[in-house]
């Protein structure tokens, strides 16, 4: 890479540290010796590991400005839909980085661990209470893993009442990690289609529902951002053939402390903690998917479980109708941490309030853009709202390229292509944590970007512009992904 005249502080290019470094430049000084030189022994001698020699400034400088290339919601908004992704009050963090917490270990003796201890118990006592079930694991390490958690505790359940069951119901709008998790456990997904108000009909479910079917997965609030009010219904049909009923709780946000799903039917449940109870997320992990259940669900719970006696708490291994261990110690800590002082920093009123904000933020949103971009159902939404691109055809933009565009007006695109079920889908999670003038800001960027596809199309085709990396080949990129050429 040819480096320009003048300094490199806004410069976004970063050359490699290989490139950079100048033989015998160093980043440390040692103190003066003060015992005899010896030689080193055989073994050790020979050619160091080719690495660049580097002042410290330089190695400072260059992590400094990589840190800066990551979007995150720290640094704007990320109306990623599906995904909550929130601003995660620093405060809690602070609480995860205590020391006792970051330096207890896993396999301290339960009498040097009380704190730890207390925090899981407590912190399952308060999502029992969001949930409206009665026990609850933090050991899942991501929404993924709750499921098939909660899709092992069904077949276990199944099974202790010799009952042989092959499928399992999932609506049409569900998330892919919903199949994904009831075909690891041997069930296989029956599709129920959503209706024209983008909800499961309870006739279908009526329909669908046999004594070969294990249950049902549904999401509520629907990745549409839609409320599946006949939700008591359904349970009912499933509970009378002999089913459960599976929640995915990924989209939690939008009802803490308005909804709770245990009263309306709910049987097993998944939480996010890192989407609903501030994690920051995004990079990959680690996560954290705590599993609900019905009281009469418990004994199948994973080990080990957090029991309390006589105010000790202590971790418990002998529940021989468990279905295992499904992560090594007890789950992410650090992230159980984060939860718990964000519920315990809210309150109940609070937790509603976020809800409250967030499905109030999410129908300004869907309200403010009504004439700019087609709404995939035109309801009022829960915590998302989804649009597509049905009316720019004719001007050969595509979804894609609106997300690519938005990029160039400073903003991490929102989910797109998802839910399956709307063409072109333009999904959009404000969350609560966004203030009107942000989310105006947004609406005039996707308002600028609409008149841009009419106008100058190919200014779209070929977005984004201003960022480090312009439009990517993704077929290429995902057939090939090798990112040094
Ligand atoms: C995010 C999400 C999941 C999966 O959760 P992970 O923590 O990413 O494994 C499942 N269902 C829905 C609806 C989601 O939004």
């Amino acid at each position: 890479m040819s480096e320009q005249p003048g300094g490199t502080g806004l410069v976004l290019n970063e050359p490699l540290l290989w490139e950079r470094g100048k033989t015998g430049r160093c980043g440390f000084s040692l103190p003066a010796q003060d015992v005899p030189e010896s030689p080193l022994p055989a073994e050790l001698a020979g050619e160091g590991p080719d690495f660049p020699d580097l002042s410290e400034t330089e190695v400072v400088r260059h992590y400094t400005r990589l840190s800066t290339w990551n979007y995150g919601v720290d640094s704007g908004f990320y109306p990623l839909g599906s995904c909550t992704m929130k601003y995660n009050p620093k405060t809690n963090e602070r609480q995860a980085g205590l020391r006792g917490f970051t330096a207890a270990h896993p396999l301290l003796p339960a009498a040097l661990s009380q704190g730890a201890l207390r925090l899981m118990y407590e912190l399952e006592r308060d999502l029992a209470e969001i949930t409206g079930l009665a026990a609850v694991t933090l050991q899942p390490a991501a929404g993924a893993q709750g499921e098939l958690a909660g899709m092992l505790i069904l077949h276990a359940w199944q099974q202790s009442r010799q009952s042989v069951r092959t499928k399992i119901l999932i609506p049409d709008t569900a998330h892919g990690t919903n199949p994904a998790s009831a075909a690891l456990c041997g069930y296989a997904p029956v599709a129920v289609p959503s209706d024209e108000r983008g909800i499961i009909p309870a006739g279908v479910v009526d329909s669908l529902m046999d004594e070969a079917t294990a249950g049902i997965m549904i999401t509520n609030p629907n990745t549409l951002g839609l409320f599946e009010e006949n939700i008591r219904e359904i349970a009912r049909i499933v509970h009378g053939r002999g089913g459960l009923v599976y929640c995915d709780g990924a989209n939690m946000n939008a009802v803490l402390g308005v909804v709770k799903p245990g009263e309306i039917g709910v049987d097993i449940l998944h939480l996010n903690l890192h989407k609903t109870f501030s994690t920051p997320h995004g990079g990959g992990g680690p996560g954290s998917g705590p599993v609900a259940v019905r009281r009469e669900l418990e004994r199948f719970l994973p080990v080990p479980r957090v029991v309390e006696e006589g105010g000790a708490y202590r971790l418990r291994e002998d529940c021989p109708d468990s279905i295992g261990r499904l992560l090594a110690f007890q789950g992410h800590f650090g992230i159980l941490v984060r939860a718990y002082a964000y519920i315990r920093s809210l309150g109940p009123d609070g937790l509603a309030r976020v809800s409250r904000l967030a499905v109030l933020n999410a129908n300004y949103l869907k309200e403010r853009l009504r004439g700019t971009l087609p709404l995939a159902f035109d309801r009022p939404c829960m915590h998302e709202c989804v649009f597509s691109d049905r009316n720019l055809q004719g001007t050969g933009i595509v979804t894609l390229d609106i997300a690519k565009r938005l990029m160039d007006y400073g903003y991490h695109p929102p989910t797109i292509y998802f839910p399956l079920v709307v063409p072109g889908a333009i999904m959009v999670e404000p969350t609560e944590t966004e203030t009107k003038e942000d989310l105006d800001r947004f609406v005039e960027a996707i308002q600028a970007i609409v008149r841009e596809a009419r106008e100058n199309p190919d200014l779209l085709k070929e977005a984004p512009h201003r960022c480090k990396v312009t439009r990517l080949d993704e077929t290429a990129a995902a057939r090939n992904p090798c990112l040094i050429g």
